[in-house]
């Protein structure tokens, strides 16, 4: 089975698909995070896209788009997914649904719930490795990466500007995807507001 991992900002869902997909043998996509490599690379598109995602806004389509297509081709045969970050709007829903369809590939959503204020209060008060992006919440007091030793750092779009528009895409443009897919019995909601490890037990009870 395929999984999309739904969830406000700051809900935790790096930190659950990265256990997910040790347990349950997938592959993720992350989009944020193939969209901050290519940002990375300095291209004019790498640039652009850089600017968009500091502002907190979505990246065009087309390169979401494009950018998925490309990891499916070259997913080994029979490998399973975990989605993180996609569909995040009803355009992206559409085509979403038509490329997974095209490539007979069928997935349970799971959406991990926190309220907005505190996903505002994550966010503004977590870091992140700067090598192998490991997230730290405030409760974490060094400042080298427990996993790499690397210097932690702030993410760049996690200022109050970029958290608000972020936080209000959330709302007006993915929520609606969710509710389209509750309604087609595909969603399986946990309580984000609990420990990591509760989290995770409770996902893993509800996918099984
Ligand atoms: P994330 O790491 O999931 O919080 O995503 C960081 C940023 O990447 C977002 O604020 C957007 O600018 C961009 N992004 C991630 N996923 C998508 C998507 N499905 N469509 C458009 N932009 C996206």
């Amino acid at each position: 089975m395929n999984y999309i991992l739904f969830g406000m900002q700051g809900s935790g869902k790096g930190t659950q698909s990265k256990y997910l997909a040790e347990h349950l043998n997938l592959e993720v996509f992350e989009t944020g995070e193939a969209l901050r490599s290519l940002a990375e690379e300095g291209s004019e598109l790498g640039n652009k896209v850089k600017a968009i995602m500091e502002s907190g806004n979505l990246v065009p389509i087309e390169v979401v788009m494009e950018i998925i297509e490309n990891f499916l081709t070259n997913l080994p045969e029979g490998k399973s997914v975990l989605f993180d970050g996609i569909p995040r709007s009803k355009e992206q829903q559409k085509n979403f649904d038509i490329l997974m369809k095209k490539k007979g590939m069928d997935f349970t959503a799971i959406l991990i719930e926190i309220s907005e204020e505190e996903a505002i209060r994550r966010l503004t008060n977590r870091r992140i490795c700067s090598k192998c992006k490991t997230v730290f919440p405030a409760t974490y007091k060094e400042n080298r990466c427990k996993d790499c030793d690397s210097e932690l750092i702030s993410r760049s779009d996690d200022t109050p500007n970029a958290i608000r528009i972020r936080l209000n895409n959330f709302t007006k443009k993915t929520m609606p995807v969710i509710e389209d897919y509750k309604s087609k019995g595909k969603i399986i909601s946990i309580n984000g507001e609990q420990s990591i490890e509760a989290v995770r037990d409770e996902m893993l009870s509800k996918i099984n």
